[in-house]
């Protein structure tokens, strides 16, 4: 039988649980999944790590599961997949506000390449507010992240922002 890999390509700058949250939806619908870092920011964000240490960061959040693996990528996200041979494209949808953005991006890669399908997943509710440039705004502030992202993650955020853990 056939496996199906899927991309789940984004900034993830950093990943939060609300990205985890579909990562683990993901896996129970394709059979192995390629986390992608986009190496050409879309949308321009302030950034906070660097592609190679989100690659790594989501290594180490996903260091438990062989199915997911993590790197990153330049140019268009269908020449990647197809490269992969990944005819499926995951994406988040967290409110309606993402839905204009995100079907016209779906439209637009399936007419650059007519085989791949993009599957949009709901998270759980409670992630639904979750952004990675709300996290790296509190962060930044001084807020506490804890809720938001995986332990790892936090960890680096605080080095990031010069505080050691527990100040
Ligand atoms: P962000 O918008 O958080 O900077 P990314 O560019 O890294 O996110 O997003 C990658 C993908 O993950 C996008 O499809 C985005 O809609 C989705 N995503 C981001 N945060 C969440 C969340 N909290 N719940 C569900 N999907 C999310």
């Amino acid at each position: 039988m056939n496996k199906t890999t899927a991309v789940y390509p984004g900034s993830f700058d950093p990943l939060t649980i609300g990205h985890e949250d579909i990562v683990r939806r993901s896996l129970r619908i394709v059979d192995r999944l390629i986390v992608a870092v986009a190496e050409t920011a879309t949308q321009s964000k302030s950034g906070l790590f660097s592609i190679d240490e989100r690659v790594d960061l989501i290594r180490e959040v996903f260091a438990d599961e062989p199915r997911v693996e993590a790197t990153s990528f330049s140019g268009l996200l269908v020449d990647f997949a197809q490269g992969r041979e990944a005819r499926v494209i995951i994406r988040g949808l967290r409110a309606v506000s993402d839905f204009e953005y995100e079907f016209q991006m779906a439209l637009m890669n399936r007419s650059l390449w007519p085989e791949v399908e993009v599957l949009f997943m709901a998270p759980a509710t409670r992630h639904t507010f979750l952004s990675s440039s709300l996290v790296r705004e509190v962060g930044r502030l001084g807020g506490d992240v804890t809720d938001f992202v995986s332990p790892g993650v936090k960890t680096r955020m605080d080095r990031a922002f010069g505080r050691t853990a527990g100040e």
